[in-house]
């Protein structure tokens, strides 16, 4: 096998949440590894990927939608086929946190974190699977999982609930669409340097326990997920179906 099966030359991506944090950057690494790259956040704005993807020579656009509402996946895969022309890779990265004692959890924080973390991943997968399985060229579905899809976590029982469904799903959904060239997996980031964890890592002592207990010593950075989604959204993951792949300093491993 050459290294050009690490390429995504000729691939139409949409990454979602990609207006920040793990999306922008997995977003920016399709575009160097040569895929044209569909941008997305709740911001009306788009964010600074847009324009290194189209510095990469990609093509690129950005659309703002609320996942919270069912009815937004559907527009946003539209919009990725009508800008490209097909979908070929998508990637659930968008999602949010809400911290609450498990007694007092609100249950507003309860239903907007499973629809935009759980439900909408299952409408977009499904809406991205139905282009592919027409067209007939098979895809890639990359989620973003967690390692609270393994771990429980302290003060997050919906989101642990809804990465452990993301974990899941992952594989219910390969099980059924391996055998049509579509390839759904994947990647449980530990804990990472972004706006999602600025909480964590201000508060002190959370910050000294969680980095005492990384084997690598340190907070992932939103660039130490891209060789893990170049590959699983490349063909050299062709025969790769339905894994959870950790990228998380050997923190479960401890
Ligand atoms: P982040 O920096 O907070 O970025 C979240 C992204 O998701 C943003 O682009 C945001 O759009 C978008 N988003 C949030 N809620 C949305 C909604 N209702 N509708 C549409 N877009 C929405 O977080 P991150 O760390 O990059 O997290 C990305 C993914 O990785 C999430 O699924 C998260 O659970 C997972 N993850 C993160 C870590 C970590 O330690 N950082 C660890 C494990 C898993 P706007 O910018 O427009 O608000």
């Amino acid at each position: 096998m050459s290294l050009e099966a690490f390429q995504l030359s000729g691939k139409n991506a949409l990454v979602t949440g990609s207006h920040r944090g793990l999306g922008a950057a997995i977003a920016v690494a399709f575009a160097k590894a040569g895929a044209n790259v569909g941008c997305h956040g709740r911001d009306p704005k788009p964010g600074p990927a847009c324009d290194e993807i189209r510095s990469a020579g990609r093509k690129t656009f950005y659309f703002a939608a609320d996942l919270a509402n069912p009815k937004a996946c559907s527009g946003l895969i539209e919009k990725t086929v009508s800008e490209f022309g097909s979908i070929d890779i998508l990637v659930n990265n968008a999602g949010i946190i809400r911290r609450a004692p498990a007694a007092e959890y609100p249950a507003e924080f309860w239903d907007e974190l499973i629809a935009v973390n759980l439900t909408a991943v299952f409408h977009l997968s499904q809406l991205a699977a139905r282009h592919m399985l027409e067209k007939g060229t098979g895809g890639k579905i990359l989620n973003i999982a967690s390692v609270l899809s393994f771990q429980g976590g302290v003060l997050v029982p919906a989101y642990a609930a809804a990465k452990g469904g993301v974990a899941q799903l992952t594989k219910a959904l390969a099980n059924e669409w391996a055998a049509k060239g579509i390839n759904v997996n994947a990647i449980a980031p530990g804990y990472m340097a972004t706006d999602i964890t600025t909480a964590l890592r201000d508060d002190a002592a959370r910050s000294r326990q969680i980095l005492e207990r990384i084997p690598a010593g340190r907070w992932g950075e939103p660039s130490d997920l891209a060789g893990a989604a170049v590959f699983l959204c490349s063909s050299a993951s062709d025969y790769v179906h339905g894994h959870v792949l950790v990228v998380d300093g050997g923190w479960l491993g401890r």
